[in-house]
């Protein structure tokens, strides 16, 4: 908790609180009451209210029209980049006031911490003052409830303010950097630079030196073209991975200069990686360039001419009061990341459209040096920064993506590391997949042609984007009309109702409608799934599919070869430039050019997704059809193409040409016990990591976790919950987390159980102290839900596989992991077609989803025992839990099989309770009926 320096007058507004434990409202000046829900909505819907994320009150409430004084928006104006958790415990924790004790408090605090923002605005001090004032007066005509209230407190500055768009730096233009030099790192060396980074005091740890010793081994000079060094490196929990490798990384990168990449899964990785790279670089050079850089996907960073014409009418109502607070931002945050950096996660919540996505660069549109803030952009400057870069930090999708189409090939990463290494399967899989879908194809036509109503915004088709090539070219001007026109074949707005009401428009739409038809026709999920994505094969298919898909290849090929036209005229202009094209105008050509290739391989393989519709299977691919489905919502239909092995196509593209490859993880080896375990435990990390597809056999290094399980945690498999009895499952998640005093991360497999599960418990711990949130339930986004977990002992957190392990809650937050079922595998066609491929292959059906499995339990297991201090239950509520299955569990972790009494009153007594069982009583872990 932290103690106020001062107690900041509260404002004399009132103030208004729900949780799933009651509602509470405060008069300004007044007393705090308990109120009915009722007279809670009444007394929103009367006055202005302060209160905290106001769609979360909403929820609770069941008043999605609420509005108020929300104080996250105005910390968000006051204080814009600053971290703050979105709990009234958050916000006082932010500003150093005290944390309410009971939700009765809250409001009081409500009041204090607005009274505390109002004192900010007053202080000479305040940093964040330059724009502010601008800001408010546009937010004023917007009429964003908070302008009145502040704007007493915000005085007029001397001089008028610079806004954002000359305010942020230019960034500059630097040469190429030179090729690496050939080096080769000495092991001593190597571990005197991990000494460096874990410092002088830091315990010296043999598996970690081991380990940074195997991960310079990726850096020794390559002997032959296609043949990259290649490292698996199984790194069991704390053994210290992300010093061992950023060791080698960094006395590389200074002895050859040259550039690394360690590429992740979660953002949470990427955070820590920037932190604990400051050990190894200093946050600026000498010449102010940054030595490390993270480096996202365009669409994950604000697009300067976006939000330009979001502030300048492109936005309205409450959207543009979004656009005010972004450009707030946009004076402040570190790098313009807005997915993940240092936007607060909430704040597109907060207006609940998706104005976050609208103001970045996500279709597409960017017109590169034709923008007027080209000099200024995030995302040019970030790959300038990254180009010069000792360190990159990347996620798996843009590394693959990279690999497969950067815009500059001298730019490709040639030494990586892909922490996370388990998830680089699921990585390319999707990277190289192929989707012809309704969704896709109407973004195809409007990148072509353009919105087709006066939409808002400022979207335009190729026509405008090229204006000015089109009037000096006249080829060029044919093939962007003849593309326009066939682009009319795609599907258009409405395109969905239309396939409803069976009278479909254009070749692309016939065709999905001819799909649904046919998915929904071989249905035989039996309605048990109903709301969710269903699927069939295709195979088989009837005769009017495949004339669709014919007359639809037809039509792509149509738009095809206008834009292939068009490329060779831009690559013409290129090659014999006219005089008016400056080097702006030149790169502008090289980016249309670029987002050219995009399209028309794209489109290519589309086609061949068609062409193979109706001839013999390739097996090398798996093909469907898909309704996609939410809360029995149809939202999309699609034909998808899948590659049987997508290590295949990233063994070509990311490994042949790279130097030095390290995958490395704490669940890379499978912990099978079958026949020779090492061989077997290594079999399928190797098959996933593309080894097979190269000329070069894998390094493998393991270093097992330092961490004692077996007097730390504790597996409890419960035998008394029926499958399939909701009311059961849902009473037991209230007792094991009232048991355990909140700090329980419940695991799920079906959304639906989830939410089920919540609804039946929320209430009932909210009155007992215990919040719980959930996600597909309240209205935050994951990151933010995990945020506020780890803020609050007492706080429980329900989820689905993206919690399975991207959770990284070290000490008493998280105490306790609970699993509804066993995580079988879901038998979708995809699943289907690589298991019968194991089988075929010998390794049996089984085996394979006992693989996954083992995965899966061993991830989730992952999330409670994060550091040598940690503690804690993992319990799975299924009593077929199969016994097969158990050496998912590190080594000597007590394993049990209790009813849930029994597991209740180990979890009240903590994990001291542990020693009873003997650590040694099982090679994989103690089992006890
Ligand atoms: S250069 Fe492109 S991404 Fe950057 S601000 Fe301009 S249009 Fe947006």
């Amino acid at each position: 908790m932290t103690s106020p320096t001062t107690l900041p007058e509260p404002v004399n507004l009132p103030a208004l609180h729900a949780s799933h434990g009651g509602h509470w409202l405060r008069a300004g000046g007044g007393a705090t009451t308990a109120v009915s829900k009722g007279d809670a909505i009444m007394a929103a819907a009367d006055t202005p209210v302060l209160l905290i994320n106001a769609p979360l009150v909403a929820s609770r409430l069941g008043y999605p029209d609420l509005s108020g004084l929300d104080l996250l928006e105005a910390f968000a104006f006051i204080h814009p980049a600053r971290f703050c958790v979105p709990t009234p415990r958050g916000l006082a924790e932010a500003l150093g006031l005290l944390v309410p004790e009971s939700d009765a408090a809250v409001p009081e605090l409500l009041q204090r911490a607005a009274g505390a923002l109002v004192a900010v605005c007053r202080d000479p001090e305040w940093v964040e003052r330059e724009g502010a004032w601008s800001a408010l007066q546009s937010l004023e005509r917007l009429r964003w409830p908070w302008a009145q209230v502040l704007k007493p407190h915000i005085a007029k500055p001397e001089k008028a303010e610079r806004w954002l768009f000359t305010r942020l730096p230019e960034w500059e233009e630097a040469g190429d950097r030179p090729a690496p030099r050939q080096v080769e790192l000495a092991p001593p060396a190597v571990v005197e630079q991990l000494a460096r980074l874990t410092g002088d005091n830091a315990e010296q740890r043999e598996g970690q030196r081991a380990y940074a010793k195997d991960a310079a081994r990726i850096f020794a000079p390559r002997s032959a073209p296609g043949r990259p060094h290649l490292a698996l490196a199984q790194a069991g929990t704390g053994i210290g991975k992300t010093l061992g490798y950023l060791a080698p990384a960094s006395l590389w990168a200074a002895q050859s200069g040259g550039t690394v990449w360690v590429s992740t899964f979660t953002k949470n990785l990427q955070r820590q990686l920037r932190a604990e790279s400051r050990r190894a670089w200093p946050a600026r050079r000498a010449d102010g360039s940054p030595p490390v850089v993270v480096r996202k996907g365009r669409e994950n960073y604000l697009c300067l001419l976006n939000l330009e014409d979001a502030l300048q009418g492109g936005f309205a109502g409450r959207a543009a009061i979004l656009a005010q607070l972004v450009a707030r931002w946009g004076g402040y945050t570190r790098d313009g990341d807005m997915v993940g950096g240092d936007l607060p996660g909430w704040l597109g919540t907060l207006f609940r459209k998706r104005g976050i996505a609208a103001l970045t660069d996500s279709r597409g549109e960017c017109i590169y040096a034709g923008c007027p803030h080209y000099r200024k952009c995030f995302i040019e400057r970030a790959a300038r920064d990254s180009a010069q870069a000792d360190l990159v930090i990347a996620n798996h999708a843009l590394v693959m993506v990279n690999a497969a189409r950067a815009r500059d090939p001298n730019q490709r990463p040639t030494r990586l590391i892909f922490d996370e290494g388990h998830h680089v399967f699921d990585a390319a899989d999707s990277t190289f997949a192929a989707t012809l879908s309704g969704q896709e194809a109407i973004e195809l036509r409007r990148w072509i042609i353009g919105p087709e109503r006066e939409a808002r915004g400022r979207r335009r088709g190729l026509a405008a984007r090229l204006a000015d090539l089109a009037s000096y070219d006249e080829a060029g001007a044919e093939a962007i009309a003849a593309a326009c026109k066939a682009g009319q074949m795609l599907p258009s707005e409405g395109w969905l109702q239309r396939l409803t009401e069976n009278a479909p428009s254009g070749p692309v739409e016939a065709l999905l409608g001819a799909v649904r038809t046919a998915t929904y026709a071989r249905d035989e999920s039996g309605g048990i799934e109903a709301g969710y994505a269903i699927e069939t094969e295709a195979a088989g298919l009837p005769g009017d599919v495949i004339e669709a898909a014919s007359a639809a290849g037809e039509a792509l090929a149509a738009i095809r070869v206008p834009l292939i036209r068009l490329g060779g005229r831009l690559e013409a202009i290129l090659a014999d430039p006219p005089d008016w094209l400056d080097a702006q105008g030149r790169a502008r050509i090289e980016g249309a050019r670029f987002a050219l290739i995009w399209r028309i391989d794209l489109i290519a393989a589309w086609k061949a997704l068609l062409d193979r519709l109706g001839g013999p299977a390739d097996p090398e691919f798996v093909d469907w059809l898909a309704v996609d489905r939410s809360d029995a919502r149809e939202f999309d239909v699609a034909i998808h193409r899948r590659w049987l092995d997508p290590m295949k196509p990233f063994a070509q593209v990311v490994l042949e040409p790279a130097h030095g490859v390290l995958l490395t993880s704490a669940t890379l080896t499978d912990r099978t016990t079958d026949g020779d375990a090492a061989a077997a435990q290594w079999a399928s990390a190797i098959a996933r990591s593309g080894a097979a597809h190269i000329d070069s056999a894998p390094l493998l290094s393991a270093a097992t976790s330092p961490f004692d399980y077996a007097s730390r945690a504790e597996v409890l498999i419960i035998t008394d919950i029926k499958k399939g009895d909701l009311p059961a499952l849902a009473g037991a998640y209230a007792r094991l987390i009232e048991a355990s005093g909140g700090g329980v991360l419940g695991l799920f497999t079906a959304i639906r159980r989830l939410r089920a599960v919540y609804g039946r418990v929320a209430d009932r711990l909210a009155r007992a102290g215990l919040p719980v949130y959930a996600q597909h339930v309240d209205p935050i986004d994951t990151g933010t839900l995990v945020d506020i977990f780890r803020d609050d002992p007492r706080a429980s957190l329900l989820g689905t596989d993206a919690l399975r392990d991207g959770v990284d809650v070290p000490g008493q937050s998280l105490r306790c992991v609970v699993l509804e079922q066993v995580p079988w595998p879901r038998p979708d066609i995809l699943h289907k077609a690589r298991r019968a491929a194991a089988n075929k292959a010998g390794g049996g059906g089984s085996a394979y989803d006992d693989r996954i499995i083992r995965a899966k339990l061993a991830q989730a297991f992952g999330r409670l025992i994060r550091s040598k201090d940690d503690a804690g239950h993992f319990i799975v509520l299924s009593a077929a839990f199969p016994t097969r299955l158990l050496s998912a569990f590190p080594l000597g972790t007590p394993v049990l099989r209790v009813t849930l009494d029994e597991a209740l009153q180990r979890l009240a007594a903590g994990v001291s309770s542990i020693d009873t069982v003997d650590p040694a009583a099982g090679a994989q872990g103690a089992v006890l009926t």
